[in-house]
């Protein structure tokens, strides 16, 4: 085997926590190889559909914690490629008074410091008139959340990648993997290549790879949906006048709700996290759901009125849930020159501190960020370390 098919390290899939990774790594001066099985930049994965929120706030400490190094992550990525890619326009969080989820953001937000003001219907009302909320709720604000321009990180991270000398290979699946005393063999539809070290950041076709390497992970995989919803004031959704939101609705159909102000397109975006629509990803199944745009239609109609008019475009994202939806950043239990990220369909916004974090366990076997309960071995020994599972929806087939 000649020399240019060997890589100290191999990234296996050159999506949101691949491409951030070959960032770190080559920034780090290793050499490093991605494989991508479509084009880069392709609709197929789960890092597309024009903006992600990025967050201070999330019901387990653990998050919160972390989410400043992710900060610090993506400023350094828009020094670097000289971009802005952030957006903190701030971001609210809406929900029942007693929803078990909003009360544990509001008591982990005081006990962390993350600034957050907690607003009563009346109060949101004068602050924020696009929303029309039951008298029953509560409306917090967090400034330091917003979101980010996923196709420029995306972007910028594979030209920083690039410029640091990583090999960026697109249209090139891999086929197998196969763990080697030293390393591993990876086989792509055009050749074979070794490494040293293998990151596994596959996303939502992660399944039949982790099943090579003797790992049956129990990830759903959903389709969710953007809507790109008409507003009848456009003055009032710019990303000067309109957060980006969440709805925390532990008991309801309509929790899960979380959208966008205006940004590149004339409509804001509003999705719902669970669609509770479960594909076949290798079948490519990914025609929007007619039963998600009515759920999520008729969510905007009763509480963002301004924006229910006319629906203008939906565009469709799979992504992986194991059960406790909790993310996988971990080494495989048997092979430690192999590691894996899976985001459990909330990380873009780690996505820079990912990329560190999967730098670290390959180089070093270990990271200095706590990673408690992340383990893939959460999902086969009675031992591992584990999380309370985050709560979301209680549609969702087998959720808490
Ligand atoms: C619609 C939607 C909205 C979301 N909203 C938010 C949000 O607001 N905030 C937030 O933080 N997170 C959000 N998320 C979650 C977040 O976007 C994902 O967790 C994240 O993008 C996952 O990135 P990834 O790199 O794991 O997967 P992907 O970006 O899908 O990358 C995996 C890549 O691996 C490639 N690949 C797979 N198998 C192979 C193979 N055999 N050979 C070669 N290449 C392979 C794939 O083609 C793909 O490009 C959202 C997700 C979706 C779908």
């Amino acid at each position: 085997m000649g020399t240019n098919t060997h890589s100290t390290v191999i990234i296996v899939g050159g999506g949101g926590m691949g491409l951030s990774t070959a960032w770190r790594l080559a920034k780090g001066g290793h050499d490093v190889r991605v494989l991508e099985q479509f084009k880069f930049f392709h609709t197929r994965g789960s890092s597309h559909t024009e903006h992600r929120i990025i967050r201070r706030t999330y019901n387990d400490d653990l998050y919160s914690r972390l989410m400043p190094h992710a900060y610090r992550l993506w400023h350094e990525l828009e020094a670097d490629s000289g971009q802005k890619l952030v957006y903190l326009v701030g971001g609210v969080e809406l929900g029942p008074d007693d929803d078990p989820t909003l009360n544990d953001i509001i008591r982990i937000s005081g006990e962390l410091n993350v600034p957050l003001e907690v607003m009563t219907p009346p109060e949101a009302k004068k602050r924020f008139p696009q929303f029309n909320l039951p008298p029953n709720f509560l409306l917090t604000f967090c400034p330091e959340n917003g979101f980010l321009a996923i196709d420029d990180c995306l972007r910028a991270q594979a030209e920083q990648a690039r410029q640091h000398g990583a090999i960026l290979q697109d249209e090139e699946p891999v086929l197998e993997i196969t763990p080697l005393a030293h390393g591993a063999e990876v086989r792509t539809a055009k050749t074979t290549y070794t490494c040293d070290k293998l990151v596994l950041t596959a996303g939502p076709y992660v399944k039949n790879l982790l099943k090579q390497l003797g790992l049956d992970v129990p990830y759903t995989i959903e389709l969710n949906q953007g809507h790109w919803f008409k507003v009848d004031q456009p003055e009032l959704f710019r990303p000067d006048q309109f957060p980006v939101f969440i709805v925390r609705n532990d008991r309801d159909q309509m929790g899960g709700m979380y959208g966008f102000p205006t940004f590149r397109k004339p409509g804001i975006k509003v999705s719902v996290h669970h669609s509770n629509q479960y594909i076949d990803i290798d079948k490519y199944d990914m025609i929007p759901r007619q039963e998600t745009t009515e759920r999520v239609w008729d969510w905007v109609k009763a509480f963002i009125p301004g924006a229910s008019s006319e629906l203008l475009e939906v565009g469709t994202c799979p992504y992986d849930f194991p059960p406790d939806e909790h993310f996988v950043l971990s080494l495989h239990p048997q092979y430690p020159d192999i590691v894996m990220a899976n985001m459990a369909g909330h990380g873009y916004k780690f996505a820079s501190l990912v990329g560190e974090i999967m730098a670290q366990l390959a180089m070093t076997g270990k990271s200095e960020y706590d990673l408690t309960g992340f383990g893939v071995d959460r999902f086969f020994s009675e031992t591992a370390a584990r999380r309370p599972a985050i709560h979301v929806d209680i549609l969702r087939p087998g959720a808490h």
